[in-house]
């Protein structure tokens, strides 16, 4: 039986993982990188299998609560006109919405705070410096100076993961996928109720997303070729300019795009490690094993289900190797439809394809995802 598990990685993934197995009476060490446990301002799209996973740990209602509950997406153009509305799969039953705009640092809170109350005992601030494998356990060595035993240690560091390198080299890295994404927070104005994508922007996309009473943001998905650096203090200045064909709501909203320290830049990368994401007793969960562009606004809900499954399997009495091949089986195909999803729409916008389906591949998304995992 599987006792002891180590989590290098306190993000999304790491957090929901170490919810899913202390409520499954598994010990859990989690080592974060970070000295102040803090994430970016910004907020993140989630549908229902988002919020079922979240029952599944039993946070929804925290998670509901914090964010702003709305159903499905509307895609218009820039200037307003409607192209398509797609509703939402309430994949969490009648009582739960179909999406949820949330902001980053709200998510953190409910993921620490639930995390430390089940028991995790939680480093900030430390890493691993090796880990050793034989028949039995893997020993770690941290950066603290300590050492310890694990039946399990899980590599959930995200998409530059030290984890990733250290066990299966250094060939695997993410790849640049030409585009970038700008985000703001703004003041919600109350026509923003539901996640809105306009689509006819050279490049990319922008649109708006609903985050709590108050508060909203703006994206902006746009190519960036060879991947350049924009100067700080100029990046608000950018991301109006590159709105600047926008009329109605888009216009009201970029003009509160004001402050170039409060702008959000990213590249965006995406990597898919062949399957498995395991090797001997270290597995690779989150963006570490499969990052995705958020075109598809589904890595949260990614990482946050490599968590719940794998407090499903663990509980069993079976071997480490089949419980960690299940695992495999019942990730791969939906992660890697996710990741080459989502890599296919970010294709279409830089390459004005005349087969683009943003809203067919949408919907065949979400159908995809009520699938149980
Ligand atoms: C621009 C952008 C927008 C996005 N928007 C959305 C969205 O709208 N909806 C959505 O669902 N997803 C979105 N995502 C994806 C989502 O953020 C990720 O899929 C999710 O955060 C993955 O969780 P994770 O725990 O694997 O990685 P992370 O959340 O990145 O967490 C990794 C953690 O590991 C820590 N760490 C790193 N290295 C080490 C180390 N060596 N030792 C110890 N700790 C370490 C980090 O500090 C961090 O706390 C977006 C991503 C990007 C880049």
């Amino acid at each position: 039986m599987v006792k002891k598990v180590l989590i290098i990685g306190g993000g999304i993934g790491g957090l929901s993982t170490a919810i899913a197995l202390r409520r499954a009476g598994i010990d859990v060490d989690l080592v974060e990188i970070k000295t102040e446990w803090k994430v970016y301002h910004v907020g993140i799209i989630v549908q229902g299998n988002f919020i079922r996973a979240m029952a599944a740990l039993g946070i929804a209602d925290q998670a509901v609560a914090e964010g702003f509950p709305y159903f499905g997406v509307k895609f218009q153009t820039i200037h307003g006109h409607p192209v398509a509305e797609i509703p939402g799969i309430p994949m969490a039953g009648p009582n739960y919405p179909t999406d949820l705009g949330m902001g980053r640092p709200a998510l953190h809170k409910i993921l620490s705070e639930t995390a430390l109350e089940l028991g995790t005992k939680v480093r900030l601030g430390v890493t691993f410096t090796a880990i050793q494998q034989n028949e039995t356990s893997a020993t770690v060595t941290f950066t603290d100076g300590t050492s310890g035993e694990y039946d399990l240690v899980i590599g959930a560091d995200g998409v530059h993961s030290k984890v990733r390198s250290a066990i299966f080299g250094d060939e695997h890295q993410p790849k640049f996928t030409g585009q970038g994404v700008w985000r703001y927070n703004i003041k919600r104005p109350e026509s923003l109720d539901v996640a809105v994508l306009c689509v006819g922007l050279e490049g990319g996309k922008c649109g708006a997303i609903p985050l709590s009473e108050d508060t909203g943001y703006v994206l902006l998905v746009q190519a960036e070729p060879g991947n350049p650096h924009h100067p700080e203090d100029k990046l608000a200045d950018i991301f109006r300019e590159r709105l600047a064909a926008c009329t109605g709501m888009m216009a009201e909203l970029r003009d509160q795009i004001t402050d170039s320290s409060l702008v959000i830049y990213r590249p965006l990368e995406a990597l898919l490690m062949p399957a498995p994401w395991h090797k001997g007793r270290v597995l690779l969960i989150g963006d570490a094993a499969h990052s995705t562009t958020p075109h598809l606004g589904q890595g949260a809900a990614q990482a946050v289900e490599d968590g719940v499954v794998l407090g499903e399997l663990l509980q069993r009495d079976e071997t480490l190797q089949i419980l960690l091949d299940e695992f495999m089986q019942r990730r791969f195909e939906r992660c890697k439809f996710i990741v080459e999803g989502s890599l296919q729409l970010g294709e279409w916008e830089l390459n004005l394809s005349p087969e683009a389906d943003p809203p067919g591949l949408t919907r065949k998304m979400l159908g995809v995802m009520a699938q149980p995992i």
